[in-house]
């Protein structure tokens, strides 16, 4: 590769903060070249507060797209548009025909797209992965609880259409889901909690199947305080595998396999540089049509108001 890729970061709020900035510091085939938000600074690199004028004043970079969902659609097309390679965070945007479009122009303007699914660079996923894969899995059961105050604080997108509710992190659960057990799933039944003051759930049960009548469950769930539980349990037959803390931790018959560090993001950006260096894209939506499905088929029931 000739050089360090540029990239300009959009979005500069949590994730971006911090995971985003760290891994580009931290890698030699990225240079950081701009900041676009409207709010949000980052010292050292020119700071633009507008999508539009970065692309059209800012330096020639590739874009890593760190807004909300419900706000990808335009920018993703606009960068495409313009040239840009691009990485956008998960989920990827917040309808399936949004992102089939973003996708579609990416091709057809031949630049690089990357939808991440950090979760999938969890560490102990691909063992999990190779563990099923020499096996016939019998059931998988997803329990994805924790504390929305805690992650999300203050972040009121989350509760507007579009901003997911509690699948912004139970689409994490479902891309390991969809990547350590490949082909279709399909949602059977889902149980949506809305609280009355929102328009998205706080909690939701899924109901599923995978090829061979597996049966599979998803229990999200974010009124959880204290420890917090990310957790796939996996049975093939009398054998059980667990992922733990979103897939860093790794049980085998009640034995902890050595997965190595946490290395998510640091992982992400080396797979973007690859990708950028073959001109090639990587744009799974399995795990969105899992959440859109579980809308179209689930029963919403209103629970007590939000309160940040
Ligand atoms: P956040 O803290 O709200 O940051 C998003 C930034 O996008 C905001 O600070 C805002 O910066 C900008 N933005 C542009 N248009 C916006 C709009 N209409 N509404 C709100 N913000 C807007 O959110 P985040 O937690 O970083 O999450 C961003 C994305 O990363 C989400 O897709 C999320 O699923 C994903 N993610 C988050 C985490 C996490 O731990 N929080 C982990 C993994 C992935 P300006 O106001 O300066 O423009």
């Amino acid at each position: 590769m000739a050089g360090p890729i540029p990239v300009a970061v959009v979005g500069v709020g949590k994730i971006a903060r911090d995971q985003h900035l760290p891994a580009i510091a931290a890698n030699p085939d990225f240079l950081l070249a701009a900041a676009v938000s409207r709010h949000g600074k980052v010292e050292g690199v020119p700071n633009f507060t507008d999508f539009e004028s970065f692309l059209r004043d800012g330096p020639m970079a590739a874009v890593s797209l760190c807004t909300p969902p419900d706000v990808r659609v335009e920018m993703c097309l606009a960068a495409i548009e313009a040239g840009r390679d691009l990485m956008i965070e998960k989920p990827p945007a917040a309808t399936l025909g949004e992102i089939e479009t973003i996708i579609a122009a990416a091709k057809a303007k031949g630049v690089t797209l990357f939808a991440t699914w950090h979760s999938r660079f969890a560490p102990g996923v691909e063992a999990a992965r190779e563990w099923i894969a020499r096996r016939e899995i019998t059931r998988l059961d997803i329990v994805w609880r924790e504390d929305v105050r805690r992650w999300h604080p203050g972040q009121d997108w989350i509760w507007q259409p579009g901003g997911f509710g509690v699948f912004d992190p139970g689409i994490n659960a479902l891309s390991i889901l969809t990547h350590i057990l490949p082909g279709p799933i399909h949602v059977q039944a889902a149980e949506l909690e809305v609280p009355s003051n929102a328009f998205t759930p706080i909690a939701a049960r899924l109901r599923m199947q995978a090829r061979g009548h597996v049966p599979l469950s998803a229990d999200f769930d974010w009124r959880q305080e204290g420890p917090q539980t990310w957790s796939i349990l996996v049975e093939a037959g009398d054998e059980r595998l667990e992922l733990h803390m979103g897939g860093a931790e790794l049980t085998i018959d009640g034995r902890r396999v050595d997965v190595g560090p946490e290395q998510e993001y640091p992982t992400i950006y080396r797979r973007f540089a690859e990708l950028v260096s073959a001109r090639k894209s990587d744009t799974d939506i399995s795990p969105l049509r899992i959440v859109a499905d579980a809308c179209l088929k689930g029963r919403q029931v209103a629970t007590d108001a939000f309160h940040d």
